[in-house]
């Protein structure tokens, strides 16, 4: 059975707030808590050290990991569960650039997420073996696939804009010239239908607290084409990646399977926290949720254009090349955004000029956006954003 969306009724939301940045750290879904609970009560109190296998702790990067993969079209089994998508990001790079020794180049762009490029850079200094990290205009991505390219590490959808990269012909251009693909999913997953299996990719990687509601600090996941899976050589190479880790061998074996990419001990609250969160999307059809998504944005901006005349869309247009989120600019948007939450409007700001709302329609609707879109154009007909408070800046924007 489909579910009919939105399922408002599995989140706990705070009475009379509009919710807009389920893009950057997804809401508490109601399971989570009796969960949670259960676990911490009973498995951690009670059973502490034999949860291991009794509760099946061990298992569960993996068994979460399939729950994941199913939203990203993975087959059962390789997907895994851990660490932060920084972490996943290295894992994946230096495991793809062994797989093209000849080549030197990683193929990236502007519109990707810095931490994605800062990895890179580490790695690059790191191996010291000459590699260069090519960033070129995401519409130039194309073009800049030449034979010279080991890897493409794409995010397909730019944190800033919300403008989304064609994962078919970018793959199927990488692959053409020989190069490995790794996509980063982070504002994909639970945002787009994504099939990496269909793609062919080598890596997909993701974050799960945006999307997915795993809660601030959920576990990252990695994705590895099954048949490469054993010919990969983890460079983290620890414990938990190990074949037997419990055979406590001096020398470093990887596991058989997608466990090779898993390090040490996994966050097992954490990762209890993002299971039960995961039961929201049973039922949940991937293109139901998109066309929701695109109803829910193109509402938002037409009504912000016909309200809102000194915002300027920072999206694209089409709803085809664009993800779950939509962007406008504005000088004053840091303190706008700031008078916007103050009337408990939350979405957030990217610097410089970008407030950037987020549509998730697991538990939002029409209504909440004709609410959002009321307060945006108060807080702007009427200069309330002009106000000092509106303008210190937290660490976190
Ligand atoms: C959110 C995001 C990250 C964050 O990485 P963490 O290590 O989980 O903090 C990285 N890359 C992309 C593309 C993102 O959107």
């Amino acid at each position: 059975m489909t579910l009919a969306l939105p399922i408002k009724d599995q989140f706990i939301l705070p009475e009379g707030m509009v919710y807009l940045d389920g893009n950057s750290l997804g809401p508490l879904p109601r399971s989570v808590h009796a969960h949670l609970s259960e676990m911490v009560t009973d498995q951690w109190g009670q059973h502490l050290i034999k949860g291991w296998n009794q509760d099946d702790w061990m298992g569960q990067p993996v068994r979460v990991g399939d729950l994941v993969g199913r939203l990203i079209g993975a087959p059962k089994g390789s997907v895994v569960l851990g660490d932060t998508l920084s972490i996943k990001v290295f894992q994946a790079l230096s495991a793809a650039l062994p797989m093209r020794p000849d080549r030197k180049v990683i193929l990236s762009d502007s519109g990707n997420f810095p931490s994605d490029l800062y990895m890179a850079q580490g790695l690059i200094r790191h191996l010291n073996a000459g590699h260069e990290l090519r960033i070129v205009a995401p519409e130039d991505v194309l073009d800049a696939i030449t034979d010279e390219v080991a890897v493409v590490m794409i995010t397909q959808v730019d944190y800033r804009s919300g403008r989304m990269h064609d994962m078919t012909a970018i793959t199927s251009r990488a692959h053409d010239a020989g190069a490995v693909m790794i996509w980063d999913l982070a504002h994909s997953a639970g945002a787009v239908p994504v099939d990496v299996a269909a793609l062919q990719c080598e890596f997909a990687v993701g974050c799960t607290y945006k999307y997915l509601n795993g809660g601030p600090g959920a576990p990252a996941f990695i994705y590895v084409r099954p048949d490469i899976t054993t010919d990969i050589a983890p460079a983290l190479s620890g414990w938990l990646g190990h074949d037997m880790p419990f055979a406590f061998e001096p020398d470093y074996r990887p596991a058989k399977d997608i466990e090779r990419m898993r390090v040490g001990t996994p966050p097992v609250l954490q990762m209890a926290a993002l299971e039960a969160a995961m039961q929201v999307w049973a039922g949940v059809d991937m293109d139901d949720v998109r066309a929701a998504s695109i109803a829910l944005s193109e509402l938002f901006i037409a009504e912000v254009e016909a309200r809102c005349p000194k915002l300027t869309l920072a999206s694209p247009r089409d709803p085809a090349q664009r993800g779950s989120q939509v962007s406008f600019a504005f000088e004053h948007g840091y303190a706008a955004m700031q008078a916007l939450i103050a009337q408990d409007v939350i979405g957030d700001f990217r610097a410089p000029n970008i407030m950037r709302f987020g549509f998730t329609p697991l538990y939002l609707d029409a209504s909440d956006v004709r609410r959002a879109v009321d307060v945006l154009s108060d807080v702007l007909d009427n200069r309330l954003w002009d106000q000092p408070r509106f303008l210190a800046k937290g660490r976190v924007t």
